[in-house]
């Protein structure tokens, strides 16, 4: 056995429903601008396509967890997004295989410093900041799932009031498209999540928020921000 000069850090996982095993994470990459009205709510071109960013895995937030309020920000950001759970890997998927990597899916939400964002494109620096923050990755529990992909409502509330209500099918580029460009950028490994891009409606939070989120068919999520 490896020795190392400190403790290594622990294993990212999250819990799957019904089950005891839990699903290892490897690493989370997240599409942008992947709805139009999003893309235009953001002052994006109607023509400029999805692309994708990062966040490190330890940014994961378990079900349920608190979300302390970030450092650095004043204007925290609330992303819904569908959550894509891969089970295989490869590198130079085709769109028709795409479906047959994937383990399941989850609800989660992209926090966003969206002041740190609109710094950052206003100097052409890159997002690290804005988006790869300590627990800026709240989720719920992966749903395994065979099949075609979720197509249903995609909602969140604050304190009870829904802010950003959307359909998964309006995602400009959808689940199996995701998967392939993202396959031609990295090989993709067992343990990697896809946050899929947000509908329009996002929003601040502030401390004492008390959010829950759910795409139809695949599950909710729930945190508060203290
Ligand atoms: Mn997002």
């Amino acid at each position: 056995m490896a020795s190392y000069v400190f403790d290594p850090p622990a294993q990212v996982s999250a819990p799957i429903e019904g089950e005891d095993a839990r699903f290892p994470v490897r690493r989370i990459l997240c599409v942008g601008r992947n709805y139009a009205a999003h893309r235009r709510e953001m002052g994006g071109d109607d023509r400029d396509p999805p692309f994708f960013f990062a966040k490190p895995a330890d940014a994961l937030v378990a079900p349920g967890a608190d979300v302390a309020y970030p450092q650095a920000t004043a204007n925290l950001h609330h992303e819904i997004e569908l959550i894509v759970a891969i089970g295989k890997g490869g590198a130079d998927v085709a769109v028709d295989q795409a479906l047959d990597m994937i383990f399941g899916y989850a609800v989660g939400v992209d926090l966003t410093r969206r002041d740190l964002q609109a710094a950052a494109r206003e100097k052409m620096q890159p997002w690290e900041a804005a988006k790869g923050f300590d627990q800026s990755a709240p989720m719920s529990p992966v749903r395994r799932w065979a099949g075609s992909p979720p197509q249903g409502r995609i909602a969140i509330s604050v304190n009870g009031q829904v802010k950003q209500e959307a359909v998964v099918a309006d995602m400009i580029w959808n689940v199996p498209e995701i998967v392939s460009e993202a396959s031609k950028l990295w090989r993709l490994a067992p343990g990697d999540l896809i946050f899929t891009g947000t509908p329009e409606g996002v929003g601040p939070l502030v401390r004492g928020d008390a959010v829950t989120g759910e795409v139809e068919g695949v599950g909710k999520l729930a945190f508060r921000v203290v």
